[in-house]
């Protein structure tokens, strides 16, 4: 008799935003499916200070650089021991590789040690499904004989652009860079070729090509899973599952498990909380970007500026272009980045935390009435599963499509215009953050994601969308019926 249980190997790419979001999918599974063991496989960058565990034994939190992220997979590993995480140890990541491009660039790194893991785990597992982070998707050469899935963790509207990438490709006979002009693509409105990610849209750029490989290995995977439900992005959910963004290929089956967002992660809080005890309620306005935003001391600025301009409550995350950790020099103070008397002035209705605070909990903080974000998907759920109506201030990556989508299809957000030279004035972000707390606009944009939040939790409970979605991911792990 075959006593091995039933095994499903998940393998998020870098960055907490992907891993995050993983290990919540992985964390959903059990809750439906108690029977199944997840076994996490975790990049880790090299640290110089520390020796890599092996990638054969079980990682600990040490082996990250992000205090909330160390803190949050202890929580998970002594929380659900059905978990487990395995180590994956990167080579050095050469310095002139922008972070932005790790998780693309250079996630094939780790192929090798996958390889060798997934053989040793087969020897005392059922292994039922490998489920890879789409950044990841090199790693398909070595999921063995294994059904293999792909988790995607922005929306589907993104999904969809990238899944007809191929056939824009094959159509046009300029790079999109060139184009300048708005795209139909089904299931979306129209989505201005500008908005692109800046390496998708450039032929030259070796990016793109990786980017044609992705979307066509996806076309071609067991199925893709992703973290999105009808209420936020109905149309392009549609239009992906009747096949109409891949005209000229195969779509694989979608398996829409959201909305999954973390309500543990976010590390100290900083005195944050109980600042926003003492304010009013639905007043304050949170101002996060993400876990790579970062500004220069011209844009903070004009952010501080601003945010006077605006009169409103505030609760203020600040990153610098220099405190990247890559300088000698130590960074300047509050006071020196921002303007002058900025601090002293803002005191009563204001709060600036530096690099990080708990965003999610922020969010599911009472006196929180608007969110500026930078559009990652991760923030913008969060903020639907609140209710909290934003102001999208896309930075990277495909965030300004996200941003036409939050706009224009979900209408739960105020879009920031930036100049030319990419900055956003004081008067434009003063201008909408006013906008989204006193205005009629505003109220309509609130009153529709409070209906969204409704329907986040409708989709998350017993028969909703989300562990409907589950089961039949489940019944294909279950039956080896594989399409
Ligand atoms: N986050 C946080 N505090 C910060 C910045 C980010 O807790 O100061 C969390 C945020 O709540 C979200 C994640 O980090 O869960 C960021 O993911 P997202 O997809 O929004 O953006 P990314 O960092 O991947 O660009």
């Amino acid at each position: 008799m075959n006593m091995k249980g039933d095994t499903i190997v998940l393998y998020p790419a870098m960055g907490s935003g992907h891993l995050v979001s993983m290990v919540e999918l992985g964390k959903l599974i059990l809750t439906h499916h108690p029977s199944l063991s997840i076994t996490i496989l975790i990049l880790s960058p090299p640290n110089n200070n520390q020796q890599h565990t092996p990638s054969t034994t079980t990682t600990t939190a040490t082996a990250f650089s992000h205090d909330a992220t160390s803190q949050y997979i202890t929580d998970v590993s002594s929380a659900m021991p059905s978990i487990t995480f395995h180590n994956i140890p990167l080579p050095p990541i050469p310095a002139t590789v922008p972070p932005h491009l790790h998780t693309l660039e250079l996630s094939h790194l780790g192929n090798q040690h996958v390889h060798r893991a997934l053989r040793s785990f087969s020897k005392t597992t059922n292994l039922r499904a490998v489920i890879l982070d789409f950044f990841n998707f090199k790693t398909i050469q070595f999921t063995l004989d294994i059904p293999t899935f792909f988790y995607y963790t922005s929306g589907v509207s993104t999904l969809a652009v990238l899944l007809n990438f191929p056939t824009l490709h094959k159509n046009t006979t300029k790079p999109i860079k060139d184009l300048h002009m708005h795209l139909q693509i089904p299931g979306l409105p129209p989505m201005p070729t500008d908005d692109f990610p800046d390496n998708s849209k450039d032929p030259e750029n070796p990016i793109y090509h990786v980017t044609l490989e992705l979307a066509k290995t996806m076309r071609n995977s067991f199925g893709i899973i992703a973290n999105t439900f009808d209420a936020i992005e109905e149309k392009a959910i549609k239009a992906i599952t009747e096949g109409l963004c891949v005209p000229d290929g195969n779509t694989p089956p979608l398996f829409c498990i959201g909305p999954l967002i973390s309500t543990t992660y976010g590390g100290d809080e900083k005195g944050c909380l109980s600042w926003l005890d003492s304010q009013p309620s639905q007043s304050v306005v949170l101002l996060c970007f993400g876990s790579m935003g970062r500004f220069s001391r011209t844009q903070l600025s004009e952010i501080a500026h601003g945010l006077e301009r605006s009169e409103q409550r505030f609760l203020w995350v600040v990153r610098t272009e220099s405190g990247r950790g890559d300088s000698e020099e130590e960074e300047p103070s509050l006071d020196e980045l921002l303007p002058e008397g900025f601090l002293e002035r803002t005191k009563e209705k204001g709060m600036v935390v530096r690099d990080w605070a708990p965003q999610g909990a922020i969010l599911s903080h009472n006196s929180v009435g608007g969110f500026v974000t930078h559009c990652g998907w991760n923030s913008v759920l969060e903020a639907v599963c609140e209710g909290v109506p934003m102001v999208a201030w896309p930075l990277y990556a495909e965030q300004k499509l996200n941003r036409v989508i939050m706009v224009q299809e979900m209408k739960v957000a105020l879009a920031v215009n930036e100049s030319k030279d990419g900055l956003v004035s004081s008067t434009e972000l003063g201008d909408r953050v006013r906008e989204l707390m006193d205005s009629d606009r505003g109220k309509e944009i609130r009153q529709r994601i409070f209906k969204m939040k409704m329907s986040a939790v409708e989709a998350r409970s017993e028969g909703g969308s989300s562990p409907n979605a589950l089961n039949r991911l489940a019944h294909l792990w279950n039956t080896n019926v594989m399409i």
